[in-house]
């Protein structure tokens, strides 16, 4: 009997992308770069140095303080990347938005008597000011980060704190995410079946259950 459902965040619930992007080419225009690719280079840097911060190689401010480095081209001092990233940070936060589909799709998975948690690879404190802003901290009950975990997704660990917190076992839970391999595949490997959130169509060759809305899931199979 399924008792669960697990939701991924960014890119799930929120559509993070867009934000960054809105964010990213307001921050860089201010700062006098090229706006034509900015978004495109500040996600691909971005990626790059939180990958570090999840290898737990460096802290979280310290990515963010490597991002902005390389980003702008400079050398410049603990402090005065704090500010530049804070500017962009305010950007971001302005533009923090929910997919049409979250609250419907959140609220299906309620009206079929499930407990919601949100299992998401990121700063708890962070994570928790964005669901809290978005009106989404009263339709969840368990808000898992990986910043509190030994490790994030895909780890098959941060999945079992998931089920812990919840109380269920694997096969009582459904995992939903917009990430093949960290969401859909690892949670498919430790038995907790799984859908694809895939708005755009780009996995349409996946073999996992794939949705283009979370309205389309259906709670009971
Ligand atoms: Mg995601």
């Amino acid at each position: 009997v399924r008792r669960a459902v697990i939701f991924d965040l960014d890119g799930t619930l929120v559509d993070e992308r867009a934000a960054a992007d809105a964010a990213a080419s307001r921050w860089s225009a201010s700062h006098g770069q090229r706006v034509d690719d900015a978004a495109a280079r500040w996600a691909e840097i971005g990626e790059r140095h939180f990958l570090r911060y999840q290898a737990r190689e460096i802290s979280f401010g310290e990515q963010r303080r490597a991002r902005v480095r390389e980003f702008l081209g400079a050398p410049l001092r603990d402090e005065e990347a704090d500010a530049r990233f804070a500017d962009y940070l305010r950007l971001y936060e302005e533009a923090w938005t929910l997919f049409d589909d979250a609250l419907p799709g959140i609220a299906r998975a309620r009206a079929a008597g499930l407990a919601v948690a949100v299992l998401t690879n990121g700063d708890a404190e962070q994570q928790r000011r964005k669901v809290r802003l978005l009106g989404l901290a009263p339709e969840i009950d368990h808000l898992i980060a990986s910043s509190t975990l030994p490790h994030g997704k895909p780890h098959a660990s941060a999945f079992a704190a998931a089920l812990e917190r919840l109380g269920c076992g694997p096969d009582e839970a459904l995992m939903v995410g917009d990430s093949l391999s960290d969401d859909a595949h690892a949670a498919i490997a430790v038995g907790i079946p799984a859908v694809l959130i895939d708005r755009t169509d780009r996995h349409r060759h996946a073999a996992v259950p794939r949705v283009r809305s979370l309205t389309e899931i259906d709670y009971a199979s």
